[in-house]
């Protein structure tokens, strides 16, 4: 990022990454689970081994009950908390086999206990994991996978202590709350997940219309065994929520996945298809777009400004470009922006967008006092601004 000053040189710019981690409880997505009511997910902190443990939960809300009643009883089922915002740091857990510099390593290995599965489930978690491999990352898991007959060690259904035992497991069972449809359980420091579906729900990979899709929910699962959190990038597959089938990662996905372990640099070996069984599943191509917005193209809603610093008297402006909806933030724009205060001119900015669409910059000591942001140019691969030069005021 680049920045020029024309009247005082404490304007500073900062590229903040944007958070995308899972909340004590996400969702809020009306998508419907083929009947059997919202999806939510839910991430805990629980203990074990006097080690804290994530566990990832992806709960049915019925109808009747709400969210937070839901969540509330899905953390219940496994004896664990809601994450907290000191809990965030617990989120960055990777994989360390593959930053030990012996690539002889780099997968992980898990293994499948085939008891109790539905029809075509170990065929399923399988194109999950190829597509996970599939990415543009160093980031693997060993094919095929190992079998076991033994309970995950870190799911708390099982019988006896919970506790690592070294191996990463799949299996499916009976979980303890009825509307939990699958949880992945990993370590903050010990590098081990484990991961049940619940056998209460009706699965199938090609049933769109009343079973749960269990590729969507295998890849979605497996994400957090490779060490992601949630995202709020609306289609992305870890976005918190099921919204019927989604067998394909979004670049979300994959920007997350190489945040732990790098890129290949487009040198992906084996491009796995997803055979697609589903005729009603296909997906949605994406408009292109054909001009950026500064939000959603009406006014105000693509700066936000708010306080931050000691006593909170530096102000962040942040600017969001989209394609012109408001789902379809754009990353990797050309942002500028030239800042008034009350006497005139102030200042100018420039910046990339991150992964959620996203520029922010500082202004030290810039809190009080009303400030105006245009942002003059947006740019992205010949696309330019179709409402730059709008004028946003803050405060109000
Ligand atoms: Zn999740």
């Amino acid at each position: 990022m680049t920045l020029s000053t024309s009247r005082r040189n404490i304007l500073a710019i900062i590229a903040v990454l944007a958070l995308s981690a899972g909340l004590a409880m996400l969702g809020a997505d009306s998508a419907s689970a083929n009947g059997n009511g919202r999806v939510i997910a839910v991430t805990g902190v629980a203990s074990v081994d006097n080690e804290q443990v994530l566990v990832h939960i992806i709960a049915v809300v019925n109808a009747g009950r709400s969210d937070q009643e839901v969540a509330e009883a899905a953390l219940r089922g496994v004896n664990a908390r809601g994450l907290t915002a000191s809990d965030y740091t617990l989120l960055a857990n990777s994989w360390d086999q593959f930053s030990d510099g012996n690539a002889g390593n780099d997968y992980v290995v898990q293994r499948y206990n085939a008891i109790g599965e539905p029809s075509g489930a170990r065929a399923a978690i399988d194109l999950s994991r190829a597509t996970w491999n599939g990415a543009d990352s160093p980031f693997a898991f060993q094919v095929p996978m190992g079998a076991t007959n033994i309970c995950p060690s870190l799911v708390n259904e099982c019988k006896g202590r919970q506790a690592f035992d070294g191996n990463n497991d799949i299996a499916w069972m009976k979980l303890r709350d009825a509307n939990t449809l699958g949880v992945t359980w990993s370590g903050t420091s010990t590098d081990e997940a484990d991961v049940a579906f619940n056998t209460n729900f009706t699965w199938s990979n090609d049933d769109p219309a009343s079973a749960i899709d269990i590729e969507t929910v295998a890849l979605h699962e497996l994400g957090h065994v490779a060490g992601i959190g949630h995202s709020d990038v609306i289609g992305s597959i870890m976005e918190p929520v099921y919204a019927g089938i989604r067998r394909t990662l979004t670049a979300d996905d994959i920007a997350a996945l190489q945040a732990w372990y790098g890129s290949t640099g487009g040198a992906t070996a084996t491009p796995e298809p997803t055979p697609d069984t589903t005729p009603t599943a296909t997906p949605t191509p994406e408009p292109s777009p054909t001009a950026l917005y500064v939000g959603t193209s009406s006014a105000g809603d693509g700066v936000a400004y708010s306080t931050s610093g000691r006593n909170g008297r530096d102000l962040i402006i942040e600017v969001t470009i989209t394609d012109g909806s408001a789902a379809n933030t754009v990353e990797g724009a050309s942002v500028s922006i030239a800042v008034d205060d009350e006497s005139g001119s102030y200042g100018t900015g420039s910046g990339t967008t991150d992964a959620n669409g996203t520029v922010r910059w500082r202004i030290k000591n810039g809190a009080s006092g009303t400030w105006f942001t245009t942002v003059t140019s947006a740019t992205l691969s010949g696309l330019s601004c179709g409402d730059c030069g709008e004028v946003f005021g803050y405060p109000g």
